[in-house]
């Protein structure tokens, strides 16, 4: 495969680049395991309307037949199994599972290769985590997982109203459009995918237009973006008092970073649809997604999914994903946090899924302040300003935070007082806040947009 980070691929004419990615979509698709795929759907079109005690059975056997999995083949697990006297077989109910010490991030870094299956599949793929905390976690998929994953993500977008093959566009951080091209057209159509792919390193007030006529244009019934690239965008139409004006788009699926209540309302404004939130671990421990009535399901028969309450209302995440064969990972700490719903809250789609009120996000990106405060969500301080485009806020010293704006020239001088004003509600009195224009703000090396950047120490551990 050519990746689109490449030399060759950057060097490529236009046409040439779309004719990569067709290929790639096209090896992509014949490496895939079908039969997985497949025999997956099927299953989980079934399993998503279980009860609860239906999906608990089903969770409790996953995680019997998984653990015996990792005793059988999984260095790590056999040697820990072997110490902690653990026989999966004697597990009767869920709970019994934390008979597993959890496994952190640290953990995963330090047992390398022997959380690796023996004797699993030769083809194997490595993922790795973007590396923006710390020191970076390998992760291997096999075929299986890998079609596993995609049942699952299929599953979402057909509850969201897109059919297998239907014209859908992709604005995430795939760098189709080489840096350097400032002009012209910021995509490049997959025809193998029926896909246009655009970038979202090229997102500028100026190129706001090209944009959405090229989504107009090409008509796309779903969208699969970043929350921050779509959200961008609706703000342009804002700003220009437009709306979009494609007649086939059904539904708009965000993933990969966190969405606000803020930026959903105006994306869905704007476009005029539906917008569906996906949250999956890179680690792939746990999944959660929206429903067609806005609730985040957690997907009982992807994995088990533990919440350990932090005593705010809030928890944290420690999951066991049942796809992973190549590498399983039993009881995983994620990095992401959620806010608990009412347990006896019912879903009027029908789905006894548990139900989470939001996914937080990852826990390093938080605010702290001299006067003890940690702050993870700040886009309320954002709302409703117009003119203003994108913000991030960045703190280098406990008292003091940058807020990096990016707005028109209209965005004045009492708006900016206005910002800083909430942000003193939010961060209290002893925070100096400053705001810094800037005439755009860069994405990570995956496109992904943060809105809080820390670059104080935590315990030792500086990230960024
Ligand atoms: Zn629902």
């Amino acid at each position: 495969m050519i990746s689109s980070h490449s030399t060759l691929y950057r060097q490529s004419p236009f046409y040439v680049q779309e004719e990569i990615l067709a290929l790639n979509s096209r090896l992509r698709a014949a490496l895939s395991a079908r039969s997985k795929l497949r025999h997956t759907a099927a299953s989980i079109e079934r399993s998503q309307w279980l009860a609860p005690a239906q999906w608990q059975a089903l969770q409790l056997e996953s995680v019997r037949q998984l653990a015996e999995h990792a005793r059988q083949r999984v260095p790590y697990y056999r040697e820990l199994f072997a110490q902690a006297g653990i026989d999966p077989a004697r597990w009767r109910h869920l709970e019994d599972l934390r008979e597993i010490p959890e496994l952190t991030r640290q953990d995963v870094i330090a047992a390398g290769p022997r959380l690796l299956a023996e004797g699993g599949s030769w083809l194997r793929f490595k993922g790795s985590t973007s590396g923006t905390t710390g020191q970076a976690m390998p992760g291997w998929r096999d075929r299986d997982a890998i079609a596993f994953e995609q049942a699952f993500v299929d599953r979402q977008a057909q509850w969201a109203g897109y059919r297998h093959g239907e014209r859908r566009a992709w604005l995430r951080g795939d760098p189709v459009v080489p840096m350097a091209q400032s002009g012209g057209h910021l995509w490049r159509m997959n025809r193998a995918d029926n896909m246009l792919m655009l970038s979202s390193f090229h997102l500028k007030p100026e190129n706001g237009a090209a944009y959405i006529e090229a989504l107009e244009r090409f008509d796309p019934v779903m969208l699969q973006v970043y929350p921050s690239s779509m959200s961008y965008l609706a703000r342009w139409l804002e700003d220009h008092d437009r709306v979009y004006r494609g007649r086939a788009l059904r539904c708009i699926v965000t993933s990969s970073e966190t969405l606000s209540d803020v930026d959903r309302q105006v994306i869905a404004e704007r476009f005029g649809c539906g917008v569906f939130d996906w949250y999956g671990a890179f680690e792939r421990v746990a999944a959660i997604g929206t429903c067609e009535h806005g609730r985040y399901h957690v997907m009982e028969d992807y994995g088990y999914a533990e919440f350990e309450p932090n005593g705010d209302g809030t928890a944290n995440l420690i999951g066991t994903g049942f796809g992973n064969r190549s590498m399983p990972l039993l009881r995983y700490r994620a990095d992401d946090r959620v806010v608990l719903a009412d347990p006896a809250f019912e879903c009027s789609c029908g789905r006894r899924f548990r139900v989470v009120e939001r996914v937080l996000g990852r826990v390093d990106d938080a605010i702290r302040t001299p006067d003890g405060r940690h702050v993870v969500m700040l886009d309320w301080i954002f709302s409703g300003l117009p003119r203003l485009i994108e913000a991030q806020v960045v703190q280098e010293r406990l008292d003091e935070v940058r807020i990096r704006i990016v707005a028109t020239p209209e965005f004045g001088l009492r708006a900016e007082e206005a910002l800083v004003q909430r942000a003193r509600e939010r961060l209290g009195t002893q925070v100096v806040i400053r705001i810094e224009r800037v005439a755009q703000i860069a994405r990570t090396r995956n496109g992904k947009f943060r809105q809080i950047i820390s670059r104080l120490s935590k315990s030792g551990d500086s990230n960024v």
